[in-house]
């Protein structure tokens, strides 16, 4: 199916958009491009066939330099040419795009996030200030694109005209939650037990200070395992027209920092509420597909999770980037004792758990028809996009 085209959407009822006729790609921003996640933004959207990187933005030590002068750069691929010469702006909400990314400090996304939902941006944020807000959908596209019909309410609550936040969740919630939901469909859930081993990427730069991770785990990371125990719940439940109601699931999470650069793994237990053979989990967790509609989006993958037979994996150094980065990655699928079934997963932090998380909800958002082209900045005034059916 091609971006252009129309197709059901069998979980929300709702039909996707076409993208705009002429293909002109929607301008993003970037709130925090400097950060982690904001350079793994910037680098995934570098030829994307839907956005183009129109403005970077981040703290008042960035703020008028030259993108390539600001950021410390971390990936493996040079910064994109499109970003070098951007020059850093603040967080005022008048730039010059169609929506934002934010990947910023949490102790500025909160305030910053709103300000541009109210002056008619869709935000669309890493961060965990609005996750478990009673009308923001924290969404994984795969699992509950429905939560989107939250938004109309969303901004109705704030007198948002044509802005709204979207989040994805914290980075260890997002694989996990992969692996949980076909298991979720096919057998009910009833218990999870995770204890997770968390790479350093995951603290932003600097991170955790060298001598505290090296050669050592830290078996504490602050709000984390509050955010695993409630985040599952919103992900997993449902959207009643009014409010979101938790999925009930009885959740214990144990979180830890290890000396690992990219890519958290999980241990995960797990009751089901129908009897099932190992076998008949590692089929439901490998033919876990999405539909075409949603498999078209450019950064989605048909299979979201892949289960291997080595019984040494996954591992983090060889698995991170299964699926572009957008797959949770299970292994040792084993009866548990005291639960029904264990496994092991890895998920790529700043790419499933961020960037690439962020990336594919702005995509089902302009699949949707949820974006609009901005005519002039920090204004509200907006050119509707023509919606074919
Ligand atoms: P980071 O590397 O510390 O980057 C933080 C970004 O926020 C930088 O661009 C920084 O700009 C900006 N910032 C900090 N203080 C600011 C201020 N007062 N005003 C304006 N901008 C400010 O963090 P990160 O790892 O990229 O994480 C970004 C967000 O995503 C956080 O909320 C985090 O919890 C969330 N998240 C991270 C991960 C992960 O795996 N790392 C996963 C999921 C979600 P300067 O460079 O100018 O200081």
């Amino acid at each position: 199916m091609s971006a252009n085209s129309v197709a059901p959407n069998a979980e929300g009822g709702q039909q996707f958009r076409s993208l705009p006729p002429n293909g002109k790609k929607f301008k993003a921003g970037v709130l925090g491009a400097t950060g982690l996640v904001g350079q793994r933004l910037v680098s995934l959207l570098a030829n994307h066939p839907w956005f183009e990187l129109a403005e970077v933005a981040a703290s008042e030590r960035s703020a008028t330099k030259r993108y390539a002068d600001a950021v410390r750069w971390h990936l493996d691929v040079p910064i994109p040419e499109a970003a070098r010469n951007l020059t850093v702006k603040t967080l005022a909400p008048s730039l010059d795009c169609d929506f934002v990314f934010s990947g910023l400090d949490s102790s500025v996304a909160g305030a910053a996030e709103e300000e541009f939902a109210r002056a008619g941006y869709p935000v669309v944020s890493n961060s965990k200030n609005h996750r478990m807000a009673a009308d923001v959908p924290l969404l994984i596209p795969e699992v509950n694109a429905a939560h989107l019909d939250a938004i109309p309410l969303q901004q109705k609550n704030h007198g948002y005209s044509s802005g709204f936040i979207v989040t994805n969740p914290n980075c260890s919630t997002a694989g996990l939650v992969l692996v949980l939901k076909p298991l979720a469909d096919v057998f009910g859930l009833e218990k999870v037990f995770v204890v997770t081993m968390q790479a350093i990427s995951g603290a932003g730069y600097p991170g955790v200070a060298s001598m505290d991770i090296q050669g050592n785990v830290v078996p504490f990371i602050s709000g984390e395992e509050e955010k695993m125990e409630s985040e599952p719940q919103k992900l997993l439940g449902k959207w009643d027209g009014k409010r979101f109601i938790d999925a009930g699931l009885g959740l214990s999470a144990h979180c830890n920092r290890v000396p690992v650069v990219e890519g958290h793994m999980e241990c995960v237990s797990l009751s089901l509420k129908k009897v099932a053979s190992l076998s008949e989990v590692r089929e439901a967790l490998s033919n876990f597909e999405v539909d075409a509609a949603l498999a078209a989006l450019p950064s989605a993958i048909r299979h979201p999770v892949i289960v291997l037979d080595d019984e040494a994996r996954p591992q983090p150094r060889r698995d991170v980037n299964a699926g572009n980065g957008m797959a949770a990655v299970v292994g040792r699928v084993r009866a548990c004792p005291i639960l029904d079934v264990k496994l092991t997963l890895l998920s790529h932090n700043l790419v499933r758990g961020a960037a690439g998380a962020a990336m594919l909800n702005a995509e089902l958002l302009a699949a949707r028809g949820f974006f609009q082209r901005r005519v002039n900045a920090g204004r509200e005034e907006r050119v509707a996009e023509p919606v074919s059916s």
